[in-house]
């Protein structure tokens, strides 16, 4: 069977290979670096061919889209996993929890207690990350870096979330190395194993500092369609 080569799974494989490049620069397994795809705003048919290329990890920032894609490819991918990296209202948990197989964007106890009660309620209990703004910039979601030690130790006490790591978006107009070593720093003193940093700009430097998580997305898919407003 002879099948052509789609320029999504030739992009798959040079950002497989550089990641390995990166990984073997310090001394690291490129097995323990996972490839998210960030599927967002493309259809389900670029998605698809993705998962036809061997990709099986995404990402995708809103619940109501991924509603629309995701249910139809789970049923010919059973083994995809879904990632939640854009921020999640309480009022959508119930079904990001039904979706979702990580969610990266853990961020305010609010959050945190719906998740509590939904996992409770629905023994749906997808990966946790927490989402640290590392620039401290107002405009972004995320915990300021000085609130993590407290915010984890209430997930732990007070809602029983077991937490598996990290996720940070750097300032855009900053080196990326420094918020990068400042979460994984972060990671290291609360003894988290996952760091959920870099995309399609940084991520070979988000290697080099320890991510275990990479979401790429323009790299893979290409530029996005601009999304009315
Ligand atoms: C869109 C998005 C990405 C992917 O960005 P690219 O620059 O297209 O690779 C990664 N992480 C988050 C949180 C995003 O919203």
């Amino acid at each position: 069977m002879s099948e052509s080569v789609s320029p999504i799974a030739a992009a798959l494989k040079e950002i497989r290979a550089r990641i390995a490049v990166s990984a073997a620069a310090v001394d690291r397994d490129p097995a323990t670096v996972t490839l998210v795809a960030v599927s967002k705003t493309h259809p389900l048919e670029t998605a698809r061919l993705a998962l036809q290329a061997g990709q099986r990890v995404f990402g995708e920032n809103r619940v109501q889209e991924a509603k629309a894609k995701w249910p139809a490819l789970r049923s010919e991918f059973p083994d995809l996993v879904l990632h939640l990296i854009g921020p999640l209202q309480t009022n959508k948990v119930r079904e990001a929890l039904a979706l979702f197989d990580v969610i990266e964007t853990l961020d305010r106890p609010r959050l945190a207690e719906a998740i509590a009660d939904e996992q409770a309620r629905s023994g749906h209990r997808p990966r946790l990350l927490v989402q640290v703004n590392t620039g401290d910039e107002p405009q972004k979601a995320g915990l300021s870096p000085v609130d993590v030690p407290d915010f984890l130790a209430a997930c732990r006490d007070q809602w029983r979330l077991s937490i598996a790591g990290l996720m940070c978006i750097p300032p855009v107009d900053e080196e990326p190395a420094l918020h990068f070593a400042l979460l994984a720093d972060l990671a290291r003193r609360h003894g988290l194993a996952q760091l959920s940093m870099g995309m399609s700009g940084d991520f070979e430097t988000a290697v080099r500092f320890g991510a275990t998580h990479v979401r790429v997305g323009t790299a893979i898919f290409g530029a996005r369609p601009a999304t009315p407003d």
